[in-house]
């Protein structure tokens, strides 16, 4: 079981670092609700979360997490400030996240500044900073068994109204992440870690982006096609100014398949540090070294634009 779930989550982490460039060491955003999890099931932080990634973990708490923390805990009368709360890991372990939501820089709601962060932008939701989220079931509210009489009785209502509220955005802050593509959640319920497979959004971009992959590799068809249509078209007046330009360009094409696979060979040279790096990394990944390999192979066929900026944003993020 304990294998299989691994096995599943390092595909699923892969999956994630194929589409949206997620490196390691993974950014984690751990909200309040999880912090308490972890410490009310007795887990130690960086290992649970280094075991349900499958990779290093890099934990980051908001301001507006720390917040709704500090919220609940008692006033200390001698300083007037809350108690710093024990489950809350020092911040060696778990480095505050500095978040600003307005020009006070006053802490806003958790889940509001949570789903910011993971998309800064409401309309183009995209997870640029490649964060993961860590949540968890609110805690149950402690159930007053004797509820004799109608004070009580009534605490206790206000208090299963408050487990409700704590349930609802609960669900609220999940729904909002995984509506985002790209965002991996990392859930604990009753003392089980686990990662959500990915949502419905992160699999249509993951499918969009095999779909480009696939239609990278037709490349030859269309150029056959353009050819077809140089010799046709010069009648055209239009035309015979561009088939000029392509009969130069006609070549091309052609020539470019045969470069495309010394360029491959020489990128050992060229790139090889960056290639050495994702080798390690498909090793470290173990198992599936060879569906990793091609796959990797694909990804210097498309190379330049969409796969240099996630690798060079990670690099910036670590
Ligand atoms: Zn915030």
């Amino acid at each position: 079981m304990r294998a299989k779930r691994s096995k599943k989550y390092r595909k699923l982490m892969h999956q994630y670092e194929m589409t949206f460039g997620f490196r390691e060491p993974y950014q984690v955003l751990v909200d309040s609700n999880f912090l308490h999890a972890v410490d009310q099931f007795k887990m130690d932080l960086l290992p649970a979360l280094e075991r349900t990634l499958q990779g290093t973990p890099k934990p980051l708490l908001t301001k507006c997490s720390l917040a709704a923390i500090m919220a609940k805990q008692p006033i200390n009368p001698r300083t007037n400030t809350p108690y710093r709360p024990m489950h809350l890991p020092p911040p060696t372990i778990l480095p505050l996240r500095h978040c600003s939501h307005n020009a006070e820089h006053t802490p806003i709601d958790e889940v509001e500044c949570l789903l910011s962060l993971l998309s800064p932008n409401a309309e183009v939701k995209k997870n640029k900073e490649h964060y993961i989220l860590a949540t968890a079931e609110p805690p149950a509210a402690k159930k007053s068994d004797k509820a004799d009489n109608p004070a009580q009785r009534k605490r206790k209502t206000e208090e299963e109204r408050e487990e409700e509220r704590a349930m609802r955005r609960s669900k609220a802050l999940r729904f909002g992440a995984r509506a985002i593509p790209g965002v991996p959640i990392i859930y604990v319920k009753r003392s089980v870690m686990v990662l959500e497979p990915l949502s419905t959004q992160t699999e249509a971009v993951r499918d969009g982006h095999e779909m480009s992959k696939f239609r990278a590799g037709l490349d030859d068809p269309e150029i056959g096609d353009k050819r077809k249509h140089d010799g046709e078209g010069e009648d055209g007046g239009e035309r015979k100014k561009i088939p000029g330009l392509k009969k130069a360009k006609g070549p091309n094409p052609m020539s470019m398949k045969k470069p495309k696979k010394r360029v491959e060979a020489n990128a050992g040279g060229a790139k090889k540090q960056r290639v050495e790096s994702e080798v390690a990394e498909a090793e470290a990944e173990g198992e599936q070294s060879g569906a990793a390999k091609t796959k990797r192979r694909r990804r210097h066929n498309k190379s330049g634009d969409a796969d240099a900026a996630p690798v060079a944003e990670a690099e910036a993020d670590a």
